[in-house]
């Protein structure tokens, strides 16, 4: 545990440390995504949160880099969290044989038509987690994600790591705004899924989203592209850890995302002949 634990407050000095940011300064503090210019939109845990790891089948799921930098955890560093039972029931695959690409932080006009082209070529159905400001700004975006037949997921309003910490009404308001800001975009648009940025599951967070009929949506395999480790460690750790049943954490938005792009061009052409990909169903039990 405590490498887990030095890990992942290194993994955290990293991102507040290396990403660029590219999004308008937060109202909140939120922890280790915030900064002086404004939140990164990685999905990675802060200290004391979440591992990042799938709790099901051992298998590894995207260790962060190691380091021994302080955490910038701000008031994230409770330690809630820790421990076994860091998902609050998540689901961290996709309950079947078949495997299932995520994409997060968008939409972005920059590589959110990269992606969905790259997804249309190899006739691949995605699952796409939207962050509500982002769809305010880019509905043309949200319309062509759901054309094109992938799934969506609310991933809260401004990308904020802390908000499992705030009051159930004020978590509640901020997926609400979320949703409404894709239906503003796709009317009924089905939003069946949730993902809590950085992973930072709280048993609040948790209940809320299935209070608003949307199922809490972890992930298993992490190649870590905020990093920006590049395209072919990207695609080195996605092809190695994908097995049946995977979730996987990509993003198409918050920072230079063309490594994940480019990666995405290798990786799709050997997933589609291993495994059946899904976008995530908009019935899940
Ligand atoms: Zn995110």
């Amino acid at each position: 545990m405590t490498v887990v634990v030095a890990a992942l407050l290194g993994s955290a000095y990293a991102l507040g440390r290396s990403l660029v940011p590219d999004q308008v300064p937060p109202r909140h503090s939120a922890g280790a995504t915030t900064s002086a210019d404004g939140p990164h939109y990685a999905d990675q845990p802060s200290g004391g949160e979440p591992t990042g790891g799938a709790p099901t089948g051992g298998a590894p799921t995207g260790t962060p880099s190691a380091g021994t930098g302080p955490a910038e955890t701000g008031q994230d560093g409770s330690g809630q969290t820790t421990g076994t039972d860091n998902l609050f029931g998540a689901h961290a695959t996709s309950g079947s044989p078949r495997l299932a690409l995520t994409f997060d932080d968008g939409p972005d006009p920059r590589y959110t038509p990269q992606v969905l082209a790259l997804l249309r070529e190899y006739d691949v159905h995605a699952t796409f987690c939207v962050v509500g400001e982002n769809a305010q700004n880019h509905p043309d975006l949200i319309q062509a994600i759901v054309n094109e037949g992938h799934t969506l997921c609310n991933h809260s309003w401004h990308h904020d790591v802390g908000l499992g910490a705030r009051s159930a009404d004020a978590i509640r308001a901020d997926l609400l705004r979320t949703n409404e800001a894709i239906r503003a975009a796709v009317p009924n648009a089905p939003i069946v899924w949730y993902r809590q940025p950085g992973g930072a599951w709280t048993y609040p967070v948790v209940s809320v989203a299935r209070q608003l009929g949307m199922t809490p949506l972890h992930w298993s395999v992490d190649p870590s592209d905020w990093e920006l480790p590049g395209a072919a460690k990207i695609t080195a750790t996605v092809l190695t850890q994908a097995e049946p049943g995977s979730v996987v954490l990509l993003h198409d938005a918050g920072g230079n995302r063309q490594g994940t792009v480019d990666a995405l061009r290798r990786i799709l052409p050997d997933l589609t002949a291993r495994f059946e990909l899904e976008a995530l169903p908009t019935d899940p039990t």
